[in-house]
């Protein structure tokens, strides 16, 4: 069998190129080549987002996404700080859950997994407490394919004064962000979601200005960002993961950036999205507009479990995605991040054709 094509979220399907990247020479973290490395990731990173050239720096951090995200959110709350956070899924109650481990006030605006946050709440918790400092969100929330409205919070952040931490772990390449006008003082993300590197290399974009607002909040001693704004890496960096990272930003550049990468997949994802509604299989959320461009999710159909359709399409070169805690058999989702095209589309919706109990095809 050859190898499947991942529809998850990440990791990806790698393109040649990538791949090849990673088979760069062996380096020493303290010898001149790797700050060549080390300064083509961060200065690609940060043209990603032009904006972010001035009073914004890429730091580099060997983790999963999880592991960006525990670094801004533990580095740049400070012990004394107050964050509000905005939750409508796992990743947004994840930032809550560090917050309480790491022993820092916080408030929770939550929402039901397949809402979207009421801007009115928020703004309700912002005027009720003055004393807060941050506010914490989710981007893409991974959990349904929900692109949260993150324009209109920032507005928000920005006229109370707040600055926004952002996990866009599953958005940063492929969706808009505006760091001025939504108040980014961070935004944490991975190499290996929408930029199509390999997992172990993830990084924080932040303002200088927050570096300097206040001291760090770690407390942690491999999660403190502020260790890695020094010229030479605090500790021993993915130094194979960063040859594939400049790779995939280089090609990431040369196709368009953020908004060819979007579009491409919001093409393949309305691909998907169209001929299982030929078939049947209804989208999860509200709105086809709600979704991301990298993910979507979809209702199970009756008669099927996840495992029956998950193993038939692993059968034929697909590896699709669960849902995650109370969605877990209800939903199914389609990730079109990483090397897809609309040919192999094509062949996902045969394949989930073969297997629906009874396909109700529709003109
Ligand atoms: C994938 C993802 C993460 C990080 O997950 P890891 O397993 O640590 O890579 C965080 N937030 C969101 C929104 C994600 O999609």
């Amino acid at each position: 069998m050859t190898t499947p094509l991942l529809l998850n979220p990440g990791p990806v399907t790698l393109t040649a190129r990538v791949r090849a990247a990673l088979n760069g020479p062996d380096l020493c973290h303290r010898e001149p080549e790797f700050q060549a490395l080390l300064a083509r990731c961060k200065a690609g990173l940060l043209a990603v987002y032009p904006e972010t050239r001035q009073g914004y720096e890429a730091l580099l951090i060997a983790a999963s996404g999880t592991g960006a995200v525990e670094a801004m959110v533990g580095s740049l709350v400070p012990a004394d700080g107050k964050a509000l956070v905005v939750a409508n899924g796992v990743y947004g109650e994840r930032m809550a859950a560090m917050l309480k481990l790491q022993r820092k006030a916080h408030t929770v605006v939550a929402c039901a997994w397949e809402a979207c946050f009421e801007l009115a709440a928020v703004e309700a918790a912002l005027d009720a407490d003055p004393g807060l400092t941050h506010v914490l969100a989710v981007h893409h929330e991974t959990t349904t394919g929900r692109l949260n409205p993150i324009g209109a919070l920032g507005g928000l952040c920005k006229r109370h004064g707040l600055p926004l931490l952002l996990d866009a772990v599953s958005s940063f390449a492929s969706e808009e962000l505006r760091f001025e006008d939504w108040n980014l003082a961070a935004v944490a993300a991975t190499a290996n979601k929408c930029l199509h590197g390999v997992p172990g290399v993830a990084f924080v974009v932040a303002r200088t200005a927050a570096f300097e607002a206040a001291p760090s909040g770690a407390s942690s001693v491999y999660l403190d960002l502020y260790r890695y704004r020094a010229a030479s890496p605090p500790f021993t960096p993915p130094i194979q993961p960063m040859y594939a990272l400049a790779e995939a930003i280089a090609e990431h550049a040369e196709a368009g950036g953020w908004e060819a990468r979007g579009a491409r997949y919001r093409a393949l994802a309305q691909q998907v999205q169209a001929g299982l509604a030929r078939l049947g299989v209804r989208d999860f959320l509200d709105a086809p507009t709600a979704y991301a461009a990298s993910l979507t999710s979809y209702r199970m159909p009756a008669g099927l479990t996840y495992d029956a359709l998950h193993d038939h399409l692993k059968a034929r070169g697909f590896v699709i995605y669960a849902g995650q805690g109370a969605f877990s058999g209800q939903i199914f989702r389609i990730a079109t991040m990483g090397e897809l095209s609309s040919v192999d589309m094509d062949r996902l919706l045969a394949a989930i054709a073969e297997v629906l109990p009874r396909p109700v095809l529709q003109p």
